[in-house]
């Protein structure tokens, strides 16, 4: 699976958001290191604090399958569907993906309109993290 198929799997994806508060769709592609690739989208809720992220509904639904070895993951977004910017994963996704990417292989895809695609590991966006191996 190339990056760019990647990226277009996570741009599909932000069709399925369900936001009606924020108007902001995202999608993410996860792609495992057997190759499969779980997707997912925005999910909001009326109660804010439950909505989840596309990034960790994909997350979750690899782990619900009992996957846990993650190679990347590409994520786009947009205010109504539309795609301009690079649309980066909010701090609890980032968290979530230190549970199970790799600090250095696990890398993070993100595109804009221009079809510019920008690619960082899990260490450059997230910088000092907590994981399991300070438990
Ligand atoms: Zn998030």
């Amino acid at each position: 699976m190339t990056n760019k198929e990647l990226i277009e799997k996570a741009k599909e994806m932000t069709k399925r958001s369900y936001v009606p508060y924020s108007h902001f769709h995202v999608g993410a592609a996860l792609l495992c290191s057997d190759g499969s690739v779980y997707t997912g989208c925005n999910i909001e809720n009326s109660a804010f604090g439950v909505t989840i992220c596309a990034e960790r509904v994909a997350i979750f639904k690899a782990v619900s399958e009992g996957k846990t070895d993650f190679e990347k993951i590409a994520i786009m977004g947009g205010r109504d569907g539309v795609i301009e910017d690079f649309c980066p994963p909010c701090g609890s996704c980032r968290q979530v993906m230190t549970e199970f990417g790799d600090l250095k292989k696990f890398k993070i895809l993100l595109a804009n309109a221009e079809d510019e695609i920008k690619e960082y590991s899990l260490e450059e966006i997230l910088p000092m993290s907590f994981g399991k191996e300070r438990l």
